[in-house]
């Protein structure tokens, strides 16, 4: 059973948060919703309403719009000069970091993350996307093209214009700087609309980014549900691009919808990564890696490395130690001292796991650690508290092996050759991410070119850098979310022919 930590609900907060008021944030300032009205926000662990979120519609997409649209036409800021932006892009990063600990108490609230989680790996990993982002703006350049006859070709990069961001809840604000840092470098304005659940940190990032110096309208948020401000948001004629991160059911809906205006679209979808592991691997390392690639953030991960594949020579000692970490695995109040997993988001997330747990079995698998809901022993009959939890001998074909669960349930399955991993590893529709742990080199390296997958780790798992691109191949979507490619996604191409006669 996993170490459970029913004391640590009692541990208060560090410190008292600082809630944004309950409106959008529209032309540099706190607008209220056009409803009039505002949803409650759940804290998973308790349950209970932590905070009020404007309601948004159609109206306040449209004045979001507006504003946006205004602000880019306003030479002020597409004409800024790139230091200058890099100056704001860096202040947004020290506010950021002067603002940690409210930021990471907003979003464990939101999302029952651990505080350790939000405050030590993901804000500050905000920050340093901000930093990664302001050494762009003066670097975005164009070239120059031989041309035939007495002419000359320049290629220019400009802004693609008004950017509607779409978030999902698992990595509120970390998903959110994804898109907004390098569409400020670029010279772009934005609507960032939030998943409805956890929209805390966004309102921050906007407050931040006003006060750290961009121009009003610039940077919007609108509050509310998909079928309320994300639709409305993607049909909008005055939005030129849509960045959305999310399921892969409403991705295709966004690229439906774009398809009427024929917006530019970035889509960061679902996944269902194999981490596999070679009989030579440093299995403490894969172990670790392993647990970390399916129990990080409760396993509303993306990425999440939900199918471990494993070479039959190691099968049953990777089982046993997989297990045993999960059975350790301290499951607790998120802002509990030594909690390493609190409550996954919502109510839906907590009924979808554990429908999930109870039919793993049902392809023949095995249930060797968890399965089990945490509510009671955990928080006390309160919160979406699950068992980390893993499946072994399951059939690649089967549906847990096949669905993306988006919690912490592993199916584990074994391998006996190279080519067995690979057509197990391209089994599904995704191609998000994927991991090999071997340490023979040769097999690394062939392994990574022919894993079809945005992202593929060696000897590692769950790791990223600002400047390492990050987005999907198949029905993980499309386009790149950091590094040097999302400038791409953010800018035009425009030519120039100069006739020099
Ligand atoms: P959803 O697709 O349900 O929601 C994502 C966002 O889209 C939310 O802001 C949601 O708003 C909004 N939305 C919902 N319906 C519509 C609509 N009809 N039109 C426009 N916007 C809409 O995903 P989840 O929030 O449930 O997130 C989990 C999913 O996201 C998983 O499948 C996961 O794999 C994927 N994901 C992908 C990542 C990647 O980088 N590839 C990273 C993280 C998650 P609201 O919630 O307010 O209704």
């Amino acid at each position: 059973m996993p170490v459970k930590n029913p004391d640590s609900k009692k541990t208060s907060p560090a410190v008292q948060v600082d809630l944004p008021p309950s409106k959008h944030f529209i032309g540099g300032e706190w607008v209220d919703p056009a409803s009039g009205s505002t949803n409650g926000s759940i804290d998973p662990a308790t349950e209970e309403v932590h905070a009020q979120i404007a309601a948004g519609n159609e109206a306040d997409v449209d004045a979001a719009v507006q504003s946006a649209s205004a602000a880019f036409q306003d030479e002020s800021w597409r004409r800024m000069p790139p230091a200058k932006r890099a100056r704001i892009l860096w202040r947004m990063a020290e506010l950021v970091d002067e603002n940690r600990a409210n930021l990471a108490l907003c979003e464990s609230l939101d999302t029952g993350k651990t505080a350790f989680d939000a405050g030590k790996v993901e804000i500050p990993l905000v920050a340093e996307i901000f930093r990664y982002y302001a050494g762009w703006t003066t670097k975005i350049e164009g070239g120059v093209v031989p041309l035939p006859g007495n002419s000359l070709g320049l290629t220019l990069r400009e802004p693609v214009g008004v950017c509607g961001m779409i978030t999902p809840w698992n990595f509120p604000m970390l998903l959110a700087s994804w898109k907004v840092a390098p569409a400020l470098a670029c010279g772009n304005t934005i609507i960032l609309k939030p998943s409805e659940q956890t929209s805390l940190t966004s309102l921050w990032m906007a407050k931040i980014g006003t006060e750290a110096g961009l121009p009003a309208g610039v940077f919007n948020v609108v509050t509310g549900s998909g079928s309320a401000v994300g639709t409305p948001l993607v049909r909008h004629p005055g939005v030129n691009k849509i960045s959305f991160t999310g399921s892969t059911e409403v991705g295709r809906m966004v690229q439906r919808e774009s398809a009427e205006t024929l917006k530019r679209v970035t889509l960061e979808l679902g996944g269902k990564s194999p981490n596999i592991i070679f009989a030579d691997a440093n299995l403490k390392a894969a172990l670790r890696g392993a647990a970390a690639g399916i129990f990080y953030n409760k396993g509303e991960v993306c990425a999440a490395g939900s199918r471990l594949l494993v070479a039959r020579d190691v099968y049953d000692e990777v089982l046993e130690g997989v297990a045993a970490i999960a059975d350790k695995t301290t499951v607790g109040h998120p802002q509990g001292e030594g909690t390493r997993m609190g409550p996954v988001c919502n109510q839906d997330q907590y009924e979808g796991v554990l429908g999930w747990m109870e039919r793993g079995s049902e392809g023949g698998a095995r249930l060797i650690a968890g399965g089990n809901s945490l509510r009671d022993e955990v928080g006390g009959g309160k919160g979406f508290y699950v068992a980390p939890t893993v499946f072994a001998d399951v059939d690649p074909a089967s549906a847990i092996a096949q669905e993306e669960i988006f919690g912490p349930v592993l199916a584990v399955i074994p391998f006996d050759e190279p080519e067995e991993a690979l057509q197990i590893a391209h089994s599904t529709p995704y191609g998000l991410a994927a991991a090999v742990w071997t340490r023979d080199v040769g097999r690394a390296l062939s392994m990574a070119r022919d894993l079809r997958a945005g992202t593929v780790w060696v000897n590692a798992y769950n790791l990223y850098d600002p400047g390492l691109p990050f987005g999907g191949f198949g029905e993980s979507g499309f386009g790149r979310d950091l590094g040097k490619d999302a400038l791409a996604a953010y800018t035009e191409t425009k030519s120039v022919w100069i006739n020099l006669d």
